[in-house]
């Protein structure tokens, strides 16, 4: 890489930077230049003429962070030493532990989401609505969210890698989405419309292009998406001119997390369903046979208001004198009463005795195709 374009590459990664992190060019310029150990971008391009260069290896941490685009904030009030680490923080925190208990980080969708044994905290996309805590039971001093200092630390986790999120999205948006100019107009990162109001379809919200270039184009007051907001509110009678302006300065993080308990339990709801599929299992347990096996497929079992059941087998498959014992021992584990009957039915094969010779249905198939060529039908056409 020649030396002027290593100088224009560090530049277009500063734009970059700013467009993620919603800061000027030039805040952008100096906070690479000091990650490079220079005071100040200025300071930089004057080294650059006495012949300093940026190396590969300083190139690659540039671009590494870049990449990671992280926030404004750390940026105004930082020290690059502070981003390295906060970075590599960053980077090790898919997997992890907090005091003794461990956790996994995802970004799904854009919400990210902090996950533990029992746990979970969802920090959504929309900068305006609160952190989800999920716990599978209340308080019973296991679950470590209900710790303040714990749930603290995990809020910030997600929260960072949150901002980096956001930070991805805007990267991808036009400048002017996320940076009003002077007469405060924005660009609508998906529709491209310019305008400095704007409308939520949700909750009929007057919005100014600042206040929604803050909230990354969700709605501030109630969260709506960015396909939500248009500049015009269309669906009101005098396109929404009498709707009145939002108070709020533009979302923040809400310090409070909202908890709710999700009982994740598996749960059985033994249903007549259910109750069915296990006593026809058992049925076939039991069935020795092809035949038996056909009759425990095509058994007809009930199950009344009392969960008590009533299994009616076929006579020419069952025969009569047989005790299902499996499927009676799984009736007394469920506690149903069971209750035998003899049906009959027109069965789908003509000698229902050729399946009591044989457990392999393949070779009572082939019986049973015989037996019809023999009586000169095929199975087709016998009923
Ligand atoms: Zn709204």
């Amino acid at each position: 890489m020649t030396e002027t374009r290593k100088l224009s590459s560090l530049k277009h990664l500063a734009k970059r930077y700013a467009r993620a992190n919603r800061i000027t060019q030039h805040q952008a310029l100096d906070l690479v230049a000091g990650k490079l150990g220079f005071a100040n971008w200025i300071k930089l391009v004057s080294a650059c003429k006495n012949e300093w260069m940026p190396d590969s290896d300083q190139m690659a941490s540039i671009e590494a962070f870049v990449a990671h685009a992280l926030p404004a904030a750390d940026f105004r009030t930082g020290h690059p030493e502070i981003l390295t680490r906060r970075f590599a923080y960053l980077e090790q925190a898919e997997h992890g532990t907090i005091g003794d208990h461990a956790y996994r980080l995802q970004v799904i969708f854009h919400d990210v989401v902090v996950a533990g044994d029992g746990w979970s905290i969802k920090v959504p996309e929309n900068l305006g609505a609160a952190p989800i805590v999920e716990t599978s039971t209340e308080n019973d001093g296991r679950c470590p969210v209900f710790d303040p200092e714990f749930l603290q630390e995990a809020l910030s986790l997600a929260r960072e890698r949150a901002i980096q999120v956001r930070g991805e999205i805007s990267t991808n948006w036009p400048r002017r989405s996320t940076k009003p100019d002077l007469d405060g107009v924005v660009r609508h990162p998906l529709w491209g419309s310019d305008s400095d109001v704007w409308f939520c379809l949700h909750c009929n919200g007057k919005i100014t292009g600042a206040q929604i270039a803050q909230s990354l184009w969700h709605c501030p007051a109630c969260g709506a998406s960015p396909l939500d907001i248009f500049d015009t509110a269309f669906w009101c009678e005098e396109g929404g001119e009498s709707l009145r302006p939002m108070k709020t300065n533009g979302a923040v993080d809400r310090a409070e997390a909202d908890f709710c308990v999700v009982d994740d339990k598996p749960r059985l709801d033994l249903n007549e369903e259910k109750i069915i599929l296990l006593i026809r299992s058992a049925l076939l347990e039991d069935a020795t046979n092809i035949s038996e096996k056909l009759g425990a497929l095509r058994a007809e079992i009930n199950v009344d208001d009392e969960n008590d059941v009533c299994i009616a087998l076929e006579e020419d498959l069952w025969p009569q004198d047989k005790e299902p014992i499996k499927a009676l021992i799984v009736a007394a584990q469920l506690g149903l009463e069971v209750e035998f009957e003899s049906m009959w039915s027109t069965i789908p094969f003509a000698w229902p005795g050729l399946g009591e010779g044989t457990a392999s249905t393949s070779e009572y198939t082939q019986m049973m195709l015989d037996a019809y060529a023999q009586h000169g039908a095929s199975p087709d056409t016998e009923t």
